[in-house]
This record gives C-alpha cells, structure tokens and sequence, in this order.
C-alpha cells in the first residue's frame, strides 16, 4: 500500500511543495501540492527529480559507508572509527596551527537549516572560528552584503506570488525559464494580466523574449547602466520627492554620482541605446507598482555588490517598497541557499544575522552555547585557494554538502588547494569530484530520508519530510557533526531536528514565532516571525521604514568598472557560465535520475553567435577546444543566434566539458565573490 508525503522540492529557491509517492519503502514518484509559491505546479525537475534515491548509478553511487583513505585508497570503515579519526585529526590541527586553520562549509543543498544551524556552531563553538561559508559566497553574497547596507535586510523584499499582481516587472540579469521554472510561469501571467516586461541581459534569453523591451547590454556594463537609469529618474524629475525626503538618505551624493551616465555615455559603454534606457525608467517610475528580480547576471560580476546596491537605490527613488507587488528581488538559486544563510553558515554572522563582531550579540550566543567565541570574523569560501597556496594558513577542510571542485572557478587551482591541505574531510550524498580529494568521506541522508526545514527565496520557511529510510549505514548530517564535536569534548545530544530549530529559534528574534507547529498550520511561515502570535511577514518594510539602524534606505552609486579579465588577441571570446532546466547544480542528484539524464547528457556544449561560428569555421556539432589562461576542456558548439557576437556560454553542471577549468579567480572586492559571467577564452576546432 504506497502513501505520499508532503516535502518542498529539492531544486530551486521557488520552493515547490509537493507530495513523494511511496511504495513499498521506495519513492516512486512525484505529485504537486498546493504551497503558497506553486499552487499545484511543479516544474521538470519537482516531477522527474525523486530517482536519484533510488540509487540508479547513472553518473555516480550513493555513499553508503564512512570511508577513511589508508595507504592513498579511500577504504570502508565503521562510524566509530571514522568520526574517532576526524575528531583526533581536527584537533590536532587546532593544536597545532590555532582554530583559524581550519575552514567548514554549510550546505545550500539537501540538508536543511537544522543542519546548517548544527555545522556552523560547530565551526564557531568546537573549532573556535568564523571560518564557516557556503556556496551563498558564490552566488548571491553579493545580495546579502548589498541589500543589507541598503534596506536592512539582505533578502527579496517581496513574495513570489506577488510576482503576477504587479504593473511592471523589471528582470536584471536573471533567466527565470532555466533557474526556476515556476517563478517563469508567474512572469508569464503577469504578462498575460497586462504587466509591462523590461529585461536587461546580454544574451536574448527566455524572458527576454517576451519582454516588452530587452536591453541586451554587453556583458560586464551593469553599473554603468544603473548609474543611468539613476540619472534619468533624477534629470527627467522621476523621483519620488516627498518618499525620497521622508524614507531615503545620500541623495545628493548619488545625484552627483550619477551625474556624468547620461543615457548616451551608458550607452557608450553598454550598447544599449540612450533612448530605451529613458523609457524604460519613466516606465518604472510612473508605474503604481513595479518590482525588480534579478539573478547572476548581476551577482557573479566583480562589480556586484555595487550592482545590487544600485538596483535597491532605484526601487527607494522612486517608493517601491512597503507594499505588496513593489521591491527587490534577488531569487535565490539553490533550493536552501536563503537557508544557510539565515542560519549563520557565513564568516560574519550568527544565525538570524546577528554579527559576530557585535560584543553583546557575542555574549548572548556563548551563554547559550557554554563556550568563549571568536571575536573576527572568518574567511570566505573563495579565499582559501588563496589562504593555503600562498599564505600556507588553512591546514584543514570540511566540506559539507558541496562539490567546489566542480562549482568553484579555477578548477584546476581547487584541486591544488585541497591536495596541499592536511586533512580534507567530504561528508555528502554521492562519491563527487571533491572526495576524490577527501581525507575522509562522511555518508549522510538525502533530501526524502531526513525531517527539517528549508527557507525558500522568499523567506518562506517551510517543513521537509522523511519518506523513505536512507541506504546503508548513512545518518542525517546534523547528527554526524554532533558524533564529532562530542568525540571532540564538546557533547551535542539533539534527539531530533525539532529540537535544533527550537534552540535556534531562542536565540533568534527574526524567527523565534517560527515554530514546526506554525509551519504545519499554515503551510509555512515567512520570517520575520517575531513572536508565536506572529503569522509570519510576506512583504518586508511596511511603513517605509527599513531595518538599518536608523530606519532609512540608503542611496548609492559609483563608478562603473570593467571586468578584470578583457578579450586580447590571443584570448579574443568571453565566456559565460550558465544553467540548464533539467540539472541541478553539479548534477549529482538530477544526473543520477533517469528520466532527466536522458533529457541531456555529457558534455556541456558551448553556445557561440553565428557570426563567430562561421569567422572560425565552427559548424553547429563540430567538437571544440575551449581554452583560457587556467586550462582547456573540449565541447560541442552550439551556434545559437540568441547569443552576441563576441561572447559564448557554457552550463557548469557538466564532468566532462567541465567550463570552471576555464573560469577565473577574480572577486568581488566586499562579497569575494567569483566572475564566473566573463572571462576570456579562445575556441580551436577539432
Ligand atoms: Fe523544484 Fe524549483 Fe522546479 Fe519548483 S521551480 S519544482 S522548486 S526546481
């Protein structure tokens, strides 16, 4: 006799509810539920996404038994001797080198916030360090860091269904068809109840071509073209004086900062003609109601946190805020990656963000946790090549739920890091391109084996469930990180995730209302939820009045910089990278499901302009080399007329055609987030 479970997909920040159907202890298939942000859809991966449990072996195997590497070989050991090895190694090294050198990552992925919670009071009360991040850094840290300094509040103002009730939808940078289907689907109906569409994005993605204007801007010109749409809301007198006045500070040095980007110098600089970049701002300014989404068109730059900022700086000039239908939206990709970043998986804040530096936030947390904590701040994710290659400072890596070998630029760089490292520990579902690497390997439960909660782009917390019991010998990854701080003298006794998300909850005033029991009565509950009688907040900044600590957002604008990395002669193409509907991430989960592996498989093609194509003599299938500065893969081209000439791109969820071999190291000055959406590269044909 099967049975369905009510879980929240495992894919895309949308945060899909749906029901597992389960037969004789194995999912067997897929159902949409009614949740506030799908209301009974699911797109290709909620439908087809569950078989990876089944354990197929397409790509990879599922890890079933801790493994320990004896003599160069990873070698299958019992848990006491796996987590008794990892307690005695860490400790080691903290003893030795001091607890700065070792470096935990949280996971946006599968295991929910109770285990992000668990893992990053690890890193801060076991270990003694800030050093926990997680692939938040390579994504949308440009948006906590940026949305924190100008509205309070480093998260989508709004909510996804408001997405259709709006008069204008402004989409910077972000391909809503490929990243989240079901987010596509309440563009589209906004369009159908008569929303003007404006899209800006270099490449004439899926939006794009059902907008009512597309501004295809060159690759790597967002600020410059920011900064003028700030000019002409100012020139033309768009602004909302009385709002401006009464809710906004910095004005005059964002009026002189924007002072020289006429429509006509932007469009100097990002092809984009002087008169839509008028337009489509009086557009913006005299709709009742607009929102912005963006996405890595805007966040994986080394000008992003600028970007973001700017983006917010439009939305304040002109009071789209502190209602429903208005704000910003940055959507976040992974199905948790609000998630760990709510739960303080990031070098400068506790769970709630609450910053580490802030000494009476410190002493809350100690007394809760019975330990002295570290008063700096950690290293981001995508230092530590750097931390360990040149400055021989991290000496140890637990890597929880990611694959950076895979996801993080400079692959071949990675590799090199965690070979100098003199312990690298992977705890994951499947036996990824980073255990090859691994010290030791941790097998934990899988979305659909293990309870808890995930955070949806929204800030929608909403109740995972376990529908089926997990292979092997595999535990949840909450309790495997408490077996190791316990074996290290620090003893972590949860019964069950509920009781991990109560103890945060205590600790945290955005979430203290936000109970299992709330979750279960109304399908969910968006923080911030500040207290049990608190039905949760759908829409941020009621009243205009920001979470800064005056209250005020803040304007800002700055000069426009080019990326790092320009085309030259001997690397005249930049490169792109990008996602495809039917993968996820580095494809562990959704290459090991039959039905969409099928959909597409080895190797990633790149997507090169028919103008490039035929200047090279690169024919639509021809095999390709790519090249750059760091390395070489080779790939199938795919001419597409939806791409400028000059440019390619290329998905990264792929093994072989594996594009961050390709990609540079270059960060964001404030976020150190990666410029995965332009680097340099040449194409030779095979
Ligand atoms: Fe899952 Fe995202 Fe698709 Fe919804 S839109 S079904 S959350 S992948």
């Amino acid at each position: 006799m099967g049975n369905k479970v009510l879980t929240v997909c495992p894919y895309c920040g949308s945060g899909c509810q749906m029901h597992l159907l389960v037969e004789d202890g194995k999912v067997v298939g897929a159902e949409p539920a009614d949740g506030r942000t799908n209301e009974g859809n699911l797109c290709l991966k909620g439908h087809y996404g569950w078989d990876f449990l089944n354990d197929p072996q397409i790509l990879t195997a599922r890890l079933r038994k801790p493994m320990i590497r004896k003599e160069g070989v990873l070698r299958e050991v019992s848990w006491e001797e796996a987590i008794q090895f990892t307690a005695e190694k860490l400790t080691a090294i903290k003893e030795k080198y001091g607890p700065d050198a070792i470096m935990g990552t949280g996971s946006a992925r599968g295991p929910g916030n109770e285990a992000n919670y668990v893992m990053q009071k690890f890193m801060r009360a076991v270990i003694g360090t800030n050093n926990i991040d997680h692939c938040a850094r390579v994504c949308h840290g440009p948006s906590v860091a940026g949305l924190t300094y100008s509205l309070g509040d480093g998260a989508m103002s709004n909510s996804i269904p408001e997405i259709e009730d709006t008069d204008l939808l402004f989409i910077f940078g972000y391909n809503a068809a490929v990243t989240h289907p079901i987010v596509a689907r309440r563009i589209v109906r906004a369009k159908q109840k008569g929303a003007t569409i404006i899209v800006s994005d270099p490449r004439k993605t899926e939006s794009a071509r059902i907008a009512d204007t597309w501004l295809p801007l060159k690759g790597g010109t967002n600020m410059a073209l920011v900064n003028a749409f700030g000019h002409v809301l100012i020139e033309e007198d768009l602004f909302d004086k009385e709002y401006t006045a009464n809710y906004v500070e910095g004005f005059e040095e964002y009026k002189a900062s924007v002072k020289k980007y006429t429509p006509e110098y932007a469009e100097s600089i990002t092809g984009v003609k002087a008169n839509d970049i008028r337009k489509v701002m009086r557009q913006y300014a005299k709709s009742n109601k607009a929102m912005i989404l963006y996405g890595m068109g805007v966040c994986q730059f080394a000008q992003a946190v600028d970007v973001v900022k700017g983006l917010a700086s439009l939305a304040l000039l002109t009071g789209h805020f502190g209602r429903s239908g208005v704000g910003i939206g940055p959507v976040r990709g992974q199905n948790n990656v609000q998630g760990s970043c709510d739960m303080g998986a990031l070098p400068n804040v506790y769970p709630g963000y609450q910053s580490v530096t802030d000494p009476k936030i410190r002493k809350k947390f100690e007394k809760a946790w019975g330990v002295t904590l570290p008063e700096k701040t950690g290293y981001h994710l995508t230092e530590i090549p750097h931390l360990v290659l040149k400055e021989d400072k991290v000496k140890a890596y637990y890597i929880f739920g990611e694959d950076p070998v895979q996801s993080d630029p400079n692959a071949a760089e990675v590799r090199e890091t965690l070979e100098k490292m003199e312990f690298v520990i992977v705890q994951d579902i499947f036996m990824n391109k980073t255990a090859l690497h691994a010290d030791v390997v941790l097998p934990a439960t899988s979305w659909g084996e293990h309870e808890g909660v995930y955070s949806s782009a929204d800030r929608g917390f909403q109740r995972i469930r376990k529908a089926i019991d997990p292979p092997g010998e595999v535990k949840p990854d909450w309790q495997i990180i408490s077996e190791v701080a316990t074996a290290m003298g620090y003893p972590m006794s949860y019964r069950n995730t509920e009781e991990i998300w109560d103890e945060m909850r205590a600790l945290c005033p955005k979430f203290s209302g936000a109970s299992y029991k709330k979750m279960e009565e109304q399908g969910g509950v968006q923080w911030p939820c500040p207290s049990e009688d608190h039905p949760g907040t759908p829409y941020l900044y009621e009243g205009n009045r920001f979470s800064t600590l005056n209250g005020k957002g803040r304007l800002f604008a700055c000069e426009w910089r080019a990326p790092l990395e320009q085309p030259d002669q001997e690397y005249p193409l930049t490169l792109s990278t990008v996602r495809e509907v039917g993968h996820y991430s580095v494809r562990t989960m959704t290459g090991n499901c039959r039905a969409l592996s099928q959909l597409s498989d080895e190797p990633g093609n790149i997507q090169i302009s028919p103008g490039d194509a035929s200047s090279l003599g690169i024919e639509d299938g021809h095999l390709v080399s790519i090249i750059s500065r760091r390395g070489k893969i080779v790939a199938r081209a795919q001419i597409s007329d939806r791409v400028k000439t000059g440019a390619t791109y290329m998905t990264y969820h792929f093994w072989i055609g594996a594009c961050n071999e390709l990609t540079g190291d270059a960060l964001d000055p404030v976020s150190k987030t990666p410029e995965y959406k332009y680097c340099a590269i040449r194409l030779e044909k095979i």
